[in-house]
């Protein structure tokens, strides 16, 4: 392992290998930087020293007053299909990429800043980001990360001091985003409509290369990549679904190619179980309900797919019965990942025949009485150590089945706690903490954040963040973004 590095050294094999998908661009220069939140343990395990994070010319870099004159950032482009309906150019409308840096143990990150002002993909938007929305995408992406989600995560939120027109003036912010990259189904859009089958390639390669190394140079690597990618988002939609946790916009180009959750925007965790539950205001049609995401997320892979079709065949007509073939492989996958993590979580390590109808009828009982998932996955455990659960019938199957894990009352407490999280940012929590926070007062943001980041860990005192919020019927999250 290499020492911590202070600031890490960007590079940019992006923007050289796929100039057609990259524009290079300055950062507006931020009135009153002034560092709100720094994330010293990503830093750390990043191999960049905390100190540096903390240091004014950190903050002068992700202000947009850094003096290297010559450092290069770039707008992304990419298209996307928004709510079911196409845009042909999205791209980096309020973000830039600072570059790429490797970290000590030789992975590559994105540096990326949400909030950084107008760039030429900007249309009518302003540019900016408001410091509520960014401190939840914050929180969000480390309450995931903490619950073991794969997702992008903040190294920092700082205010600009200048601000930004919504329904009235807000603080405007900027959020230091760590990506694994920031390709995205709509990348690979934007590359397929450009039309020059050498910049798709291009991109494709240049996917493999970065986070499925393994996929041999061989004719049917474009099917492989295809067939990663599926099964990466299987896995993350799986684990959405375990926790109970609704992305909200989960547009194509919304949709990474790492497999990484990204864009937290009017995103929440359910409080009471409901497949029907939609929280984005904007989502008026329910398209992105928590129980449609899997179906939604075949529907963006399909988008994807599309894209990759005269990759995979001179002829794409060729191509369309292999790529049907592995989309429809989707829901089976996600299936398999969700009880597989069920399993887990109810304590069970190994598998017999009937365990994924006792997991089934389990969430049969949170849809027709409307529990909340994590207070009840929690309460399986306070259940084996004498507590009394409601759940009639079902508790005394799954007693029985316990029977067959050869492992001591103790031992099945252990498993189930380090598995079924008791804090995950609940969302009357989330805004009451962000509103405090917009208004000058940090400390319940921080505290919040402090809980969500030991999901698993009981607190004396704390059961106030343990506790679902009221389930009023109809519910949305109107922040903005
Ligand atoms: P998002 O909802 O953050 O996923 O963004 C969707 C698209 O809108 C992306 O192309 C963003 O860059 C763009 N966008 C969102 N807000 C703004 C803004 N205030 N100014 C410019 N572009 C924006
Ligand atoms: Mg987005």
């Amino acid at each position: 392992m290499s020492p911590l590095t202070a600031p890490p050294e960007f590079r940019h094999t992006y923007a050289r290998t796929l100039p057609s998908l990259a524009m290079s661009w300055k950062a507006d220069v931020s009135t009153d930087p002034r560092l709100v939140v720094a994330n010293s343990e990503l830093a750390f395990k990043l191999g960049i020293k905390p100190e540096w994070l903390r240091s004014s010319e950190a903050l002068a870099l992700f202000s947009g007053r850094e003096q290297v004159a010559d450092a290069e950032r770039y707008a992304l482009a990419y298209a996307g299909h928004q709510f079911g309906s196409y845009s042909p150019r999205l791209g980096d409308g309020r973000a830039l990429l600072v570059g790429e840096f490797i970290d000590q143990h030789g992975s590559r990150w994105d540096l990326h800043l949400k909030g950084s002002g107008r760039t030429p993909f900007a249309r009518g938007g302003d540019g900016k980001a408001t410091l509520g929305p960014m401190l939840r995408e914050y929180l969000i992406g480390e309450a995931m990360a903490a619950l073991g989600i794969p997702t992008t995560r903040a190294l920092a939120v700082i205010t600009t001091g200048d601000l930004a027109l919504r329904e009235q003036p807000l603080p405007g912010a900027i959020l230091v985003r760590v990506a694994a990259s920031h390709l995205r189904v709509g990348t690979f859009q934007y590359a397929a409509a450009l039309g020059d089958l050498n910049d798709l390639r291009a991109l494709a390669d240049y996917s493999i290369d970065r986070h499925y190394p393994d996929i041999a140079i061989s004719d049917g690597r474009y099917l492989s990549l295809l067939q990663a990618v599926i099964d990466r988002q299987a896995r993350l939609i799986a684990e959405w679904m375990l926790v109970g946790f609704i992305h909200g916009v989960m547009n194509t180009d919304n949709v990474t190619i790492s497999g990484e959750t990204i864009d937290y925007g009017p995103c929440a965790f359910m409080d009471s179980f409901d497949p029907l539950t939609v929280f984005s205001s904007i989502d008026e049609g329910g398209r992105y309900a928590f129980g449609r995401q899997p179906a939604v997320a075949q529907w963006n892979l399909t988008r994807f797919a599309e894209t990759l079709l005269p990759l995979i065949a001179d002829n794409p007509e060729d191509a369309i019965a292999p790529v049907t073939e592995l989309l429809e492989t989707f829901p089976e996958t996600v299936s398999r990942y969700w009880h597989d993590g069920m399993a887990c979580r109810l304590g069970l390590s190994t598998h017999v025949d009937g365990d994924d109808v006792l997991a089934n009828d389990l969430m049969q009982l949170h849809q027709e009485q409307r529990l909340d998932l994590i207070s009840t996955m929690r309460s399986l455990s306070d259940h084996l150590r004498g507590d009394d659960i409601d759940l009639g019938g079902w508790t005394t199957r799954w007693e029985s089945r316990l029977q067959l894990e050869n492992a001591t009352t103790d031992e099945l407490v252990q498993r189930l706690d380090a598995v079924n999280p008791i804090y995950v940012p609940r969302n009357h929590l989330v805004e009451e903490a962000l509103a405090q926070a917009v208004a000058g007062d940090l400390d319940p943001f921080m505290r919040l954040l402090e809980r969500v980041t030991h999901p698993y860990q009981r607190v004396e005192g704390a059961d106030r963040f343990a506790e679902p919020g009221d389930p009023a019927p109809g519910y949305r999250t109107y922040c903005g973004t």
